[in-house]
């Protein structure tokens, strides 16, 4: 087989294989309802307890505190219905211009249902503006949501201080954690968020389950009814294969997130520099100081991103062109518009995004590569200066 490397985790990641080992059994040989009474059911509640305290222990939250989830957007969306069904005299929702479609076409929703919502603007590197996110928050605001970090340029926003403010003020404070978790320290006992959202096919477990932080005391208000799974927070029998996943994934998570940071962001910087330095006429999308540790977005003027895409994908090489939700789609992501990247370089712009798995022969094949492919675009390019 052709070689394949794989610089598209945001989008989503390779199941860890000791995530897949451990998940086998509950196929297999453990395949019963946690809810069950008998012994055969029953035992197998022992090992979501477990994933449990496993999800919690990355978050360094409390076992009860975690929900299990289909996705990061039914994780999203939840936290968005819980606050208004619990605030039902409050009508305002606070976000940013640069959320996930899984926030965004939520609060819509609730625009569009007699909410009034207010999406924060960012700089020309993505950053948030601390006096615009204070003015924002009234004493009608229900909810904010604000994402730890942004999928398409990697940005780490400063949700500590954001939710300390939200929270001065009586405001629930929700983050869309999905980019951010399993790669950035979040200790639940010092940021004082209300909820978190998490995906597990981010952070190597499979795509189909999240989880969602609610932190002790919130009253909640279920978004999925039905069965009393969950503690009666989120019904439909458990998908005790996935969950078991997500636990083990966040386990590997603490146990090598500070040195696979460093490696991954040393991988990231290379291919950076290599790109960056060899090909003219090239830029680097959003903060390069707060960012996480394997996502680059770099924009080439005056070229097709899809073309880029094309062409890298001949090379076997995976990368994308904004979120892997916007690529089919010629006009600029809805992050890279908010950030007004110029439209000849909002148009080439690809994002690079690597993992614990990429090695330093595959960036260098890249940087070996890149610059031919973009010399020859720009010949066939009918964008000219
Ligand atoms: N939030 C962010 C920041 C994401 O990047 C994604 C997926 O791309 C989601 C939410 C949605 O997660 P899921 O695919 O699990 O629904």
């Amino acid at each position: 087989m052709a070689r394949t490397i794989y610089f598209d985790n945001n989008a989503t990641t390779q199941v860890a294989p000791e995530v897949t080992e451990a998940m086998l059994p509950f196929f297999t040989t453990y395949w019963g309802n946690p809810s069950s009474m008998h012994t055969f059911g029953g035992q197998v509640a022992k090992y979501v307890d477990k994933a449990r305290e496993q999800v919690a222990a990355l978050f360094n939250a409390r076992p009860s505190e975690i929900i299990f989830t289909s996705c990061g957007t039914e994780s999203d969306n939840t936290a968005i219905w819980t606050a208004l069904q619990t605030n039902p005299a409050k009508k305002h929702i606070v976000t940013t211009s640069v959320e996930h479609p899984a926030i965004l076409q939520t609060a819509a929703f609730w625009e569009r249902n007699g909410y009034r919502v207010t999406r924060l603007g960012v700089d020309e590197k993505g950053r948030l503006d601390m006096d615009e996110y204070a003015a924002a928050l009234t004493p009608d605001t229900a909810i904010v949501s604000i994402m730890y970090a942004n999928n398409e340029v990697g940005n780490i926003y400063p949700i500590p201080q954001m939710a300390e403010m939200a929270k001065e003020r009586g405001i629930l404070f929700h983050t869309d954690a999905v980019q951010a978790a399993g790669k950035v320290d979040i200790d639940l006992e010092k940021v004082p968020v209300d909820m978190l959202s998490i995906s597990g096919h981010k952070l190597h477990a499979p795509k189909g389950v999240g989880m969602l932080y609610v932190r002790k005391g919130l009253i909640f208000r279920p978004f999925i009814r039905g069965g009393h799974q969950e503690a009666g927070r989120r019904a439909g029998t458990e998908n005790v294969p996935y969950i078991v996943g997500l636990g083990t994934a966040c386990d590997l998570a603490k146990a090598h997130m500070d040195e696979e940071n460093v490696r991954v962001a040393a991988l990231r910087d290379r291919l950076e520099e290599g790109i960056t330095s060899s090909v003219p006429d090239c830029l680097v999308n959003g903060d390069r100081e707060h960012r996480l540790p394997g996502t680059t977005n770099i924009a080439f003027r005056n070229i097709e991103g899809e073309a880029v895409l094309l062409m890298l994908d001949r090379l076997g090489i995976c990368a994308s062109s904004g979120s892997a939700c916007t690529s089919g789609s010629l006009e600029p992501s809805h992050v890279l518009s908010a950030m007004k990247v110029p439209f000849k370089y909002a148009h080439s712009s690809t994002r690079f995004s690597l993992c614990r798995y990429n090695t330093q022969e595959e960036v260098d094949y890249a940087i070996e590569n890149i610059p031919g492919v973009i010399k020859t675009l720009r010949e066939l390019s009918p964008f000219k200066d």
